[in-house]
């Protein structure tokens, strides 16, 4: 069946354009010149980036979201006729700009007022961005469906799974898997785990990507932010969420059906694939990648978790599970103790036992109805977290160099 191509351009808005998304979803576009216009691109800080994007894709408007850097952008821009904003209220502006199209890729919470923007006026946005989900599923959900909104997951497992189920019956699924590549200390025991640094943290063997992001796929509370998402994206239990180590990282994520049939997505570890498919949803456009080479690969191997190792997938299921603030607790609470732990405040191993110790705060009763409530939660827990690890003692792990 072959649809229509659209007549005109699609109007196209990166939310975090200077970031690895950002960047890797303006490389799949600049393939195809005449088939996307750029409305906005956002970034934190990085004027000079932001700015030589926004000239090189013509893009209309450019904000940074740190209003120190107003006059810098503008000054960057002189002469280009590209419109120049900055500040928080400038983001969500961008957002609510009539683009077809949004990659919300803005790293961390202050990606969530903007996305919840753009899926307000019912555009289809693409969504790398994991709090989103993690911190406030319900409430998104709720507007995806109210607002009559595409959400389209571009996270590789999620995205996996969204093109086995194409055409599929919710009630036919009997349950999904989300591969994990184990990071980079899938073959440590838990005592070298304990010491490790920084630095070895952030090596992923498979995937280049933001640091956070890397560190959390070192401790695997990646893949239980997944499961989360998962959940609120496809509508299933926790229980029918599984999740599979597959150190080749080339099976992103699977489906099996009530007969028995499962349907997976393979592809190179390269997260253009995913955003090429959801640029153009629901056609599909080419998309100059290495093609993954199954031959040379020769095979895939599947692996059970070790919950002992890597215990943050457990407590991120319990605070699904838990609901209500529980998941906000989790992300916020982890933010916090990801960063303590790159400036060496905390050791490795603590970024979960904190992260499990605010679960048990009574701050997972707070309410969650609204954006604002939730956003109090977000900044409650970070508050508590940063005192939690300003009470550990981090030369017990990095000794005296510390
Ligand atoms: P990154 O750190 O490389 O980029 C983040 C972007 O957000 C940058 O453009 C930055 O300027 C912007 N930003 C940061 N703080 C901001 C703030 N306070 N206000 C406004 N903008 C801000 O991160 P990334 O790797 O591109 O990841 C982006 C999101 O996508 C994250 O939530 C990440 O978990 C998710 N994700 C990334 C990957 C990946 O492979 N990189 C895969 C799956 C999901
Ligand atoms: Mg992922």
């Amino acid at each position: 069946m072959k649809r229509e191509r659209e007549q005109r351009p699609r109007r196209v808005t990166i939310l975090g354009a200077t970031g690895s998304i950002g960047r890797s979803t303006l490389a799949v576009i600049a393939e195809h010149p005449g088939r996307f216009e750029i409305e906005a691109l956002t970034a934190h800080g990085k004027v000079g980036e932001l700015a030589r994007l926004a000239r090189r894709h013509r893009a209309r408007l450019a904000v940074i979201a740190d209003p120190s850097r107003y006059g810098e952008l503008r000054e960057a821009l002189a002469g280009s006729g590209i419109e120049a904003a900055a500040g928080e209220a400038a983001l969500i502006a961008a957002a609510e700009r009539p683009a077809d199209w949004v990659m919300a890729a803005i790293v961390g919470a202050a990606g969530l007022a903007p996305t919840l923007a753009a899926l307000r006026r019912g555009a289809i946005v693409a969504l790398a961005n994991k709090e989103c989900l993690v911190s406030a599923g319900a409430l998104f959900m709720a507007e995806v469906r109210r607002r009559g909104a595409v959400l389209l997951p571009v996270d590789s497992e999620h995205n996996a799974v969204f093109q086995a189920l194409l055409g599929a019956e919710l009630g036919d699924v009997e349950k999904i898997v989300l591969t994990a590549s184990g990071g980079p200390f899938l073959g440590l025991s838990r005592r070298r785990m304990a010491r490790v640094t920084p630095a070895e943290a952030v090596a992923h063997p498979n995937w280049r990507m933001g640091t956070k992001i890397s560190v959390d796929s070192a401790t695997m509370m990646n893949k239980g932010f997944e499961v989360i998402e998962a959940h609120h994206l496809f509508g299933l239990p926790e229980t029918a969420i599984e999740v599979m180590v597959h150190p080749q990282s080339a099976l992103h994520g699977l489906v099996l059906f009530r007969d028995g049939s499962m349907l997976a997505q393979l592809g190179p570890t390269d997260m253009r694939v995913p955003i090429a498919s959801t640029l153009a949803w629901p056609e599909r456009l080419s998309c100059s990648v290495e093609r993954l080479d199954l031959l040379q690969l020769g095979r895939l191997e599947f692996l059970p978790p070790d919950p002992e190792r890597f215990p943050a997938l457990a407590i991120a299921r319990e605070a699904l599970i838990a609901g209500g603030a529980a998941p906000a607790v989790l992300n916020a609470a982890n933010e916090v103790a990801v960063q303590a732990f790159l400036e060496k405040r905390i050791g490795f191993l603590d970024i979960a036992a904190i992260v499990a110790d605010m679960l048990r705060t009574p701050l997972v009763a707070a309410p969650v109805g609204s954006l604002e409530e939730i956003l109090a939660v977000d900044r409650e827990a970070r508050i508590l977290t940063a005192e939690r690890c300003a009470a550990s003692n981090p030369s017990k792990v990095y000794g005296t160099r510390v």
